[in-house]
């Protein structure tokens, strides 16, 4: 070995503990192998963790494997990728027509769903907010998001052998995640502290780089706290409100203090829903501390503070009680130096109604400058729900509008798939992922055969399944059960694949399928045409009735007449979801319309040639056009519930029988179903460049984050 290969191993091995604490390796499967590569059992253990990888292979051994010249290369050229993405200058940021402005947007959520080895989100308001980070990162615009560190993160989910779902909180370490305690130069940790009833209550943060973008996530866990305000950032939403309330006043007031200890001051703050909302009241206080007026203060803060809503109910706000919030708040309220009616009006619809609680929701809206709902008919439904506050009878003239979500399209990306995209359109597309022109071209046979796609299909199916046969395996063993005597009965290739996952909230009625038993056994069993269903989702750990929908889907999976043609994957999370959403030929949403504000996991399969078979609510509303999916039901609703679901319930069947599935198997004299493969072409090239995150942010970035002039 000479020294400037010495030097290579050097370079490489510190290359590679970079590499691992940004988890740009979370979309970009090449850097994913490296550390598969270095242990493909630690790699599978820890939940495609990079840091936990790293930490388990020591520096000898490191040496010892970049001696192969192969991987040293290999290495390399990931390390030089990865510099040229931190690095590169024509961003659509910088091509921007109105250019660089020294922007910085602050981005405040109670949960993140990044990757599968931080489980520090719920559902789809956390994943969306890390599709969010991850494309905001891939437009280079300058961007910092603010959360919680979670140690108990969300739930794990186990089923029990009668189908209850159980829930655990197993501690994470951060010392083996892809984050790292926020220090100054000196090395010492960077603290904030907020007050909360008679108390000062101190944080520390870590940082996640996803990126050029970076995320601070609080955490009270400090010995210098007393046990119960240790406890404020332990799980996802967890606790009662006094617990709710405690959570959101750090994260919105914490953050705002914690990011000013940085040294920074972002030029518009974004409020992924209500739960940073408290975040106004700290720029109103540092504004009115600086001397403001308190009327310009509200003013300054409203220029620079946007809100996103993502709740159709009423129900879903965070609301609390007058003394809730006197007995915690009492302290900040003080320095901000309003009394205990002005800071409650804040958060009133009405504000002089000492009877009404104290809503996150209106408190965003009086305090930011634009407001918008999810999808089209979700801003519609918002503008009706607090016309209220807007004094006005005419839901046109409530100034909430709309952005339509969308999927970090490379995150979501299985990479059978990214594959087959390489190979048919070149290198190049990954940066153009919102060009129409790019996914016109699908429309196009020569350069994308029927042949091809259908074995792409194929190939996503079949890993599918191999991968619930594994997952099966697990279940059964931990319940006792016998698996050998059933693998090869679980799943059929040839067969039409249904997939429906989601968190199990009652309105997105995951039986549904089931209510008609006999129609539905007649359909999953038809001798020719059969189908087959993948569910997963968990229930929130309070809602039994949640749980009472997975105990009966978990309890068809048994009946001995659709054994191994419905199953149930256990700890629905974004691993799950991806392999559920590159498999599947068809994904189902049943939601009772219009509580499904946008709803993103539809969006997932279309890369991968899924079709959708929806509700026309949230996203799907906009994104059908007749011949890029199916539809149940049109444009309108009953707000009679039972009538409502006994007419998605006759409509699901029917377009099933009579569309889905003779679609699916009307095959030409090579076993090609060309009309099936017709719709999924339709459904690239309508649905890709519009549902995406790339989209969806240049979309806020344009219309919501520069400040009017
Ligand atoms: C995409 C996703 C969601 C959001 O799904 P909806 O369609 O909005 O219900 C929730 N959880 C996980 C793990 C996801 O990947």
């Amino acid at each position: 070995m000479n020294s400037t290969f010495m030097e290579r191993t050097e370079n490489a091995i510190r290359g590679l503990h970079r590499l691992a604490y940004n988890i740009w390796w979370t979309w970009n499967p090449k850097a994913q192998d490296l550390f598969h590569m270095l242990s493909e059992r630690k790699w599978r253990s820890s939940n495609h963790n990079a840091v936990a990888v790293l930490k388990a292979v020591s520096h000898a051994e490191l040496q010892a494997r970049l001696c192969e010249k192969e991987f040293l290369v290999q290495v390399e050229e990931v390390l030089q990728e990865f510099d040229d993405y931190l690095t590169k200058q024509d961003t659509w940021y910088n091509e921007h027509p109105e250019g660089n402005n020294g922007d910085l947007v602050a981005y405040f959520s109670a949960e993140f769903g990044l990757h599968e080895c931080l489980p520090i989100y719920s559902g789809g308001l956390g994943v969306l907010a890390g599709d969010h980070t991850k494309s905001a990162s891939d437009l280079g615009i300058p961007f910092v998001g603010v959360s919680l560190f979670y140690r108990s993160g969300y739930f794990q989910q186990a089923l029990g052998p009668d189908g209850w779902q159980h829930e655990s909180y197993p501690l994470i370490d951060p010392k083996l995640l892809p984050v790292e305690l926020v220090t100054d130069e000196a090395g010492n940790t960077v603290t904030a502290t907020v007050q909360i009833a008679h108390s000062t209550v101190t944080f520390h943060a870590y940082r996640i780089n996803v990126g050029r973008a970076t995320i601070y996530l609080l955490d009270t866990n400090r010995e210098e706290n007393d046990l119960h305000y240790r406890e404020i950032t332990a799980r996802v939403y967890g606790g009662d409100s006094t617990t709710r309330v405690m959570q959101e006043t750090i994260l919105g007031v914490g953050g705002v203090r914690f990011l000013r200890k940085l040294g920074l001051t972002p030029t518009v703050y974004h409020m992924n829903e209500g739960h940073s909302a408290f975040l106004t009241l700290e720029l109103l206080r540092e504004r009115i501390t600086q001397g403001d007026q308190r009327s310009d203060a509200e003013e300054w803060v409203r220029q620079h503070c946007v809100f996103t809503t993502h709740t159709p109910v009423p129900a879903g706000h965070d609301r609390f009680t007058p003394d809730l919030l006197d007995h915690l708040l009492s302290k900040f309220r003080e320095r901000i130096g309003v009394d205990h009616d002005t800071l409650m009006s804040y958060g009133r619809e009405r504000p002089d109604d000492v009877g009404e609680t104290f809503c996150m929701t209106v408190l965003a809206l009086k305090m930011s400058r634009t407001a918008n709902g999810v999808s089209e008919l979700h801003g519609r439904v918002s503008r009706d729900m607090w016309k209220g506050l807007y004094h006005v009878d005419d839901a046109e003239k409530v100034p909430i509008g709309h952005i339509t979500n969308g999927v970090h399209i490379l995150g979501w990306m299985a990479n059978r798939t990214r594959k087959f995209w390489h190979k048919h359109l070149g290198q190049k597309w990954i940066y153009y992922l919102k060009k129409e022109a790019i996914w016109a071209q699908v429309s196009d046979p020569e350069l994308i055969p029927d042949e091809d796609l259908w074995a792409l299909r194929y190939g996503l199916r079949r890993d599918l399944i191999e991968y619930v046969r594994r997952m099966m395996r697990h279940q059964y063993q931990r319940i006792g059960a016998d698996y050998n005597a059933v693998q090869d009965g679980i799943l059929n290739t040839d067969v039409l694949t249904i997939g429906f996952a989601r968190r199990f909230a009652t309105y997105k009625r995951a039986p549904l399928f089931f209510r008609d038993f006999t129609r539905a056994v007649e359909l999953i069993n038809n001798p020719d045409r059969p189908i087959q269903l993948v569910f997963a989702g968990k229930a929130h750990p309070r809602d039994d009735h949640g749980k009472r929908f997975i105990q009966e889907i978990v309890g068809h999976s048994k009946n001995p007449a659709l054994f191994g043609k419905v199953v149930f994957l256990e700890n629905y999370d974004i691993n799950v979801a991806r392999h559920m959403i590159s498999g599947v030929d068809v994904w189902l949403n049943n939601p009772r319309r219009p509580m499904e504000a946008s709803g993103t996991s539809g969006m997932k399969i279309v890369i991968h040639g899924g079709l959708n078979l929806s509700i026309q609510d949230g996203w799907w509303r906009e994104g059908y056009n007749g011949e890029n999916g199916w539809a149940i039901g049109g444009d309108e609703h009953s707000d009679n519930v039972e009538e409502q679901d006994a007419r998605d319930l006759a409509l699901l069947y029917d377009i099933l029988e009579y569309q889905v599935i003779p679609e699916f198997y009307e095959r030409d004299e090579y076993g090609i179903p060309r009309k099936w493969l017709q719709r999924v072409r339709k459904s690239m090239e309508t649905l890709i460049p519009q549902f995406n995150t790339d989209r969806m942010v240049s979309d806020y970035f344009t219309r919501y984050y520069r400040p009017k002039k």
